[in-house]
């Protein structure tokens, strides 16, 4: 796996002025950073293995403090989901609701990722659905989404 150094060269000045509505610490600069690289990194943690989301300095696991940004594989399934009624998305027609999803990453059981689910009508999207990290563009940034990575049940 790659380390965030490798991942781009921006500087933390340019992932805070890039995403100037998120709060960015320490403990997630790393992910913002790779998301503007269109990277999905979480922590992991470096002694055992474990996958420590939402972003934290020490393991939970084994209290390691090594614990390093790595790319995951962007396949899981959904665990959850919601659908958010508002307008301001711009993919979404108006009136419709646009589908969120805490995706679980087939990296590790419980190892949940929050996004909106696209290219699948919200009233299709199941529990246990495969998905697949995809990117939107929102406002000059690339966000995490998924999309179903087999056929939609029940599909048009
Ligand atoms: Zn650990």
């Amino acid at each position: 796996m790659a380390d965030a150094a490798e991942v781009t060269h921006a500087t933390d000045a340019e992932v805070f002025a890039a995403l100037p509505a998120v709060l960015i610490d320490r403990d997630n600069v790393e992910h913002y950073r790779g998301l503007l690289a269109r990277r999905l990194l979480i922590n992991r943690c470096a002694a055992c293995g474990y996958w420590v989301y939402p972003h934290r300095p020490l393991c939970p696991k084994c209290w390691s403090w090594d614990v390093v940004p790595t790319q995951v594989s962007g396949d899981g399934f959904v665990f959850l989901c919601t659908l958010v009624h508002q307008e301001r998305d711009p993919d979404a027609a108006p009136g419709e609701p646009v589908s969120t999803a805490a995706v679980e990453l087939v990296e590790q059981p419980g190892l949940r990722y929050l996004a909106p689910v696209v290219n699948c009508p919200p009233d299709r999207v199941r529990l246990d659905m495969p998905v697949r990290l995809t990117w939107v563009d929102r406002d000059g940034v690339a966000w995490p989404a998924f999309q179903p990575s087999g056929p939609i049940e029940g599909g048009r």
